[in-house]
């Protein structure tokens, strides 16, 4: 039945997450369908990355700018910069990050199909046959292993029966063709009136910068934010490149496979909680898929069991991290615009800053116990949350 497939994988959806499931599974007959007729567009990303994660993808070339501090902005007004020395992040040009990603996954073989829309699936024997509508109408797909890397609203994950992430925070962002005098600090915004439940950023990238914001379940849409942040920030007027909006899926499922499926990137809200930086986590799972799918293939058992490999190791990496991260934002969440003042007191010291200075982006849990120990009066905030994080951080 297996031979009479049309592929032994089919990969849903063109990101970060889809081509580096398609790249990494060597020797898989593999097709990749992506709804949009080029990979990359519309960008809904700010594109702020851990220098590791350039590494990994081996995408030197779309570094658009380095960043080595922070300066945050508190409610009530007060600014707490944190200078280093070393590159904490780097800014990428998403589109071509896509690009990139996407010719290596044909490089390594798969075959693209742009411009077709996932509608649906249907268990047949062996496998799946996935319906698609493309320009010239609907068009079926057979595949033993379907991979749902179609974002944060994926169809894939739905059609499975996986359950969805457990919160969604909308996004959006404004490229202005400005460029900043400070080309080294990321600004980030707190406050209710700011970005209710998120944050908003200020990013220089050269003679570019990207201005955005989240906002959580119930806040309203994030657009009037934006306009007061642009405001306050005395960018209204500065010519405006792009400007997108998007959602960034908070909390993975119970489930992240099913028989026949894996889901992975932002369709498995692969995401850090606290941020919302949503490639490191996607793209490392995606490796995990990728090698789960070619030992179930070899194996010739694609059920929910085989497939649980995945699952598991994917959480045992970067899903302690996520985890830890969702009770960093339960924390986060809880604090009102009073209390988010009185900890930027707190950590307005230079002991407080030395910490911050060593934080890594893509492990802000590992900065709670050094500055509870700096800072013990943080702990109030939350004393049981707080405890809960510290005993699951001595577990690792
Ligand atoms: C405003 C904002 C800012 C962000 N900033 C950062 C950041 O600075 N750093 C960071 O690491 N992350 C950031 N993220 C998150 C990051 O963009 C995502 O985590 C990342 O794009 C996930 O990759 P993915 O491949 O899983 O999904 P996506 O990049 O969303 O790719 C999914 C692909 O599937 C396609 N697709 C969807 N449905 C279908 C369908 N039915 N049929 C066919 N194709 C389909 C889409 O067209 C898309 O190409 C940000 C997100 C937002 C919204």
């Amino acid at each position: 039945m297996l031979s009479a497939m049309d592929s032994q994988m089919v990969v849903i959806g063109g990101g970060p997450a889809g081509s580096t499931v398609a790249s990494h599974a060597s020797g898989l007959d593999t097709i990749i369908v992506e709804e949009h007729r080029s990979i990359g567009s519309p960008v809904q990303c700010t594109g702020l990355v851990h220098p590791r994660v350039v590494e990994m993808a081996s995408a030197q070339e779309t570094v658009v700018n380095t960043i080595t501090g922070i300066k945050m902005f508190f409610p009530g007004g007060r600014m707490l910069e944190v200078p280093s020395d070393e590159a904490k992040a780097r800014v990428i040009d998403r589109r071509r990050f896509d690009e990139l990603l996407s010719d290596r996954a044909v490089g390594a073989g798969a075959r693209m199909l742009t411009g077709h829309r996932f509608e649906g699936m249907a268990r047949i024997e062996g496998g799946l046959k996935v319906r698609l509508r493309g320009p010239e109408g609907e068009r079926f797909l057979t595949t033993p292993l379907l991979i749902g890397a179609d974002g944060y609203r994926s169809g894939v994950a739905r059609e499975a029966g996986l359950d969805p992430c457990r919160e969604v925070v909308r996004g959006i962002q404004a490229e202005l063709d400005v460029r900043l005098e400070d080309q080294e600090k990321v600004e980030v915004y707190l406050g209710k009136n700011v970005a209710p439940g998120f944050f908003a950023w200020v990013l220089p990238c050269g003679d570019r910068t990207r201005v955005g914001l989240g906002v959580s379940d119930g806040n309203g849409t994030p657009s009037g934010y934006l306009k007061a942040l642009l405001r306050r920030r005395g960018l209204d007027g500065a010519p405006r490149i792009s400007l997108n909006a998007g959602a960034i899926p908070i909390g993975p499922p119970k489930r992240t496979c099913a028989d026949n499926v894996m889901a992975v990137g932002d369709a498995a809200a692969q995401v850090k909680p606290l941020s919302g930086g949503g490639l490191i986590i996607g793209m490392s799972a995606a490796r995990i898929a990728a090698r789960t799918a070619v030992e179930a293939t070899t194996a010739g058992d694609l059920s929910e069991r085989s497939l649980s490999s995945y699952e598991d190791a994917w959480r045992a990496d970067i899903g302690r991290e996520v985890e830890r991260g969702m009770l960093i934002r339960k924390v986060f969440v809880g604090m009102t615009d009073k209390k988010l003042d009185a900890a930027g007191r707190m950590l307005d010291r230079d002991d407080a800053k030395e910490v911050l200075a060593t934080g890594d982006i893509d492990f802000p849990s590992k900065l709670a116990r050094p500055l509870l120990r700096t800072v013990p009066s943080l702990i109030k905030f939350s004393p049981h949350v707080i405890g809960t994080l510290l005993r699951r951080e001595q577990r690792i």
